[in-house]
């Protein structure tokens, strides 16, 4: 033990067995494993190493005989414990050293060896049995889900008539929305559940690029006019009209980027832009960008986004909803087409986040651009719009007075009829645009937020008239 103390070798943490030994085949050096499974607490080093390897080594005179090649080769021997019970293990015994030669033994239990591989095994196929049956439950679930929502819905839709009074709408449209959403968690779900267990296949055929744009600008379109988002969409005309891709999925990961845009984003504007980057044969590949104005993502936040049920903290959760599973299948789907996906982001300023993938061109598309291949930038809109966009932020300015009169007359108008849920939306565009302002604005501020989430008529005209006031706004407003 005391010899063993007295060489340091970073052998020491090595999971195989290394034992060092002289020309005279004296053991100068074993580490902690060696010792362990050679079984011997103290007094391997100073022994012979044909007491360990009685049937390679025999002691000789001058030192030791073998007919063992030391050229680096990794050869089946047999070690003995120190009770003489013996074990086979797979050795390599190499000779350092010129002049003061030393040899240094490096072992592995073959049995161990073979256990553990035997185990990995099992747990492999344990794992792949687990992840199996996870998937064929998460698949039953979410149609069980499935079909009683899609009833719901299915119901709700025929209720519609013209006899309905407007509260009754009003709910109707409201349990039609959760049913939605529902379903879209259900989607999710699923299609996460296939990409875990590698069952998901791409479907591609060929289809009209630019439709499927002008569908998935008109899925969205709505939503942000409601908001007060602008809404720009470019596609570059390198881009052939027909290519071959999987239209639904690229549809699936555009659309989440854009709600995803327009949910983090109050003020401001949201732009997306398809280009062609590169051709390679008969594959083009296309690089998209979804750009907003929205509250922006911390830089040491970026990591986590794109893992799986990852949200930035649990305060967003609670705030704008959501599973953290969209961006994860986002990347899962864009790395399956071939590329991959990205985001820039600054806190409070606004996110971009840009994937590529690769499509196939269909027949007599070659179109007339091949050699114009390469990085092609759009016209993006004009930097003036971001500079004013800029002083909107900035409380004071005439750009955020105007755009904070505008967004009160919307509030105030969605309060009169009592659609709260765009009332709270306006309420958070407020908050964005009074930051910075004087106390006082703020806590009428608070106070009209929470007249709001109260539905409280009374308190609401009350705040809001106040804040008219201060702000220098017109009267009539209110
Ligand atoms: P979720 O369904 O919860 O939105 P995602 O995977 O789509 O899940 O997004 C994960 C998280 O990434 C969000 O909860 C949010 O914190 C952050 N995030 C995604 N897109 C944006 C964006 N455009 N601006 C700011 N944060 C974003």
């Amino acid at each position: 033990m005391e010899q063993r103390e007295r060489c340091v070798f970073p052998t020491e943490d090595a999971l195989e067995m290394i034992l060092n030994f002289d020309h005279a085949g004296i053991i100068s050096y074993v580490n902690a494993v060696a010792a362990k499974k050679l079984e011997y607490t103290d007094g391997l080093c100073g022994r012979h190493i044909s007491d360990v390897f009685p049937n390679t080594f025999r002691a000789a005179a001058d030192g030791f005989e073998t007919e063992y090649e030391f050229d680096g080769a990794v050869r089946n021997l047999v070690a003995y414990r120190k009770n003489l019970t013996c074990f086979p293990v797979e050795a390599k015994i190499i000779k350092s050293g010129e002049e003061d030669e030393t040899y240094i033994c490096m072992a592995n239990d073959i049995l161990e060896k073979e256990f553990l591989s035997k185990e990995i095994e099992q747990v492999k196929q344990e794992a792949h049995q687990a992840m199996k049956v996870k998937s064929e439950f998460v698949a039953n679930v979410t149609h069980e889900l499935r079909t009683p929502v899609n009833g719901i819905l299915g119901n709700v839709r025929e209720m519609y008539g013209d006899d309905l009074d407007a509260k009754t709408v009003r709910s109707l449209k409201l349990v039609e929305r959760c049913c939605e959403d529902m379903n879209k968690i259900i989607n999710n779900i699923l299609d996460f559940s296939k990409l875990e267990a590698g069952k998901f296949t791409l479907e591609p055929r060929e289809f009209h690029f630019r439709n499927m744009m002008d569908y998935v600008k008109s899925n969205h379109i709505n939503k942000l006019t409601e908001k007060g988002l602008g809404f720009f969409m470019t596609v570059s005309p390198q881009i052939p009209e027909y290519i071959i891709g999987d239209e639904l999925r690229i549809v699936q990961i555009l659309g989440n980027l854009i709600s995803n845009a327009q949910k983090f984003t109050a003020i401001g504007k949201i732009s997306v832009e398809a280009v062609k980057t590169a051709r390679v044969g008969d594959k083009i590949e296309l690089f998209f960008m979804v750009k907003d104005t929205g509250i922006g993502i911390d830089d040491a936040d970026k990591d986590k986004l794109f893992q799986s049920f990852s949200q930035v903290d649990a305060s967003i959760s609670r705030k704008y909803g959501g599973t953290g599973l969209g961006l994860n299948i986002c990347k899962q789907l864009v790395e399956l087409m071939g590329g991959r996906i990205e985001v820039e982001s600054e806190k409070n300023k606004g996110s971009t986040f840009s994937f590529s993938i690769w499509a196939g061109l269909c027949e007599g598309e070659e179109s007339a651009d091949v050699q114009q291949d390469g990085v092609e930038r759009m016209e993006m809109p004009a930097s003036a719009e971001e500079i004013s966009f800029e002083n909107i932020r900035k409380y004071g300015t005439p750009e955020n007075l105007k755009s904070l009169e505008n967004t009160l007359s919307k509030l105030i108008l969605c309060v009169e009829m009592e659609n709260w849920e765009k009332a709270e939306m306006f309420m958070e565009t407020v908050r964005e645009l009074v930051n910075g302002a004087p106390r006082e604005v703020g806590r009428i501020v608070l106070r009209l937020k929470m007249a709001i989430q109260k539905e409280n008529y009374d308190k609401i005209t009350a705040a809001f008239e106040e804040l008219n006031h201060l702000l220098g706004f017109k009267e009539e407003d209110a």
